[in-house]
């Protein structure tokens, strides 16, 4: 009987989940910023996507192109949607580029968890380089032999 009482809250638990999973837009911090629910400092916007200053920059300048769509994943995304939302990375780009005179910037997307991604809309970072500003995001070089190399060549052929 116990069993039984544990199995439905545990059910319960699990439709709550379910809930909350689909309600993500909802509770999504991006898109109560779309929303106009929390202020963020906006810079860019286009009939796709809107651009803000990130709260907690690696960068002065460190920047975030956010679709005004809520998706989790690059595939998640129509392909115009994702499309648009580069065209607005492109802008952002020049203009951080050009207003903040950096020398190099990185821009990237963490895609999951084991990625980094912490805010599940998707989101592109635009952030500015400065000459020995000591930032380390640039992935590693490790050796991989031919073999290995052509064994993933095989899976993504
Ligand atoms: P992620 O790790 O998901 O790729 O990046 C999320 C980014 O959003 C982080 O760099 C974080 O500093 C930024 N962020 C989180 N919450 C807020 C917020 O409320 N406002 C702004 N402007 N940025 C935020
Ligand atoms: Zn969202």
């Amino acid at each position: 009987m116990q069993a039984m009482a544990k199995k439905q809250e545990k059910s319960k638990k699990d439709a709550k989940t379910e809930v909350e999973t689909e309600a993500t837009g909802m509770n999504c911090i991006f898109c109560k910023i779309l929303d106009g629910i929390i202020p963020a400092r906006k810079f860019y916007e286009d009939d796709t996507a809107i651009a803000f200053l990130d709260i907690n920059p690696a960068s002065p300048g460190h920047s975030l192109v956010v679709p005004r769509h809520h998706f989790k994943t690059i595939a998640d995304g129509t392909q115009e949607i994702i499309a648009g939302t580069f065209v607005a990375v492109k802008n952002v780009a020049e203009l951080v580029k050009t207003r903040m005179n950096c020398d190099g910037l990185n821009i990237m997307v963490n895609q999951g968890r084991d990625a980094g991604q912490v805010i599940e809309h998707f989101h592109v970072h635009v952030v500015p380089r400065y000459k020995g500003d000591n930032i380390h995001i640039i992935p590693p070089d490790r050796k991989m032999s031919d073999e290995k190399l052509d064994e993933i060549l095989d899976k993504l052929k």
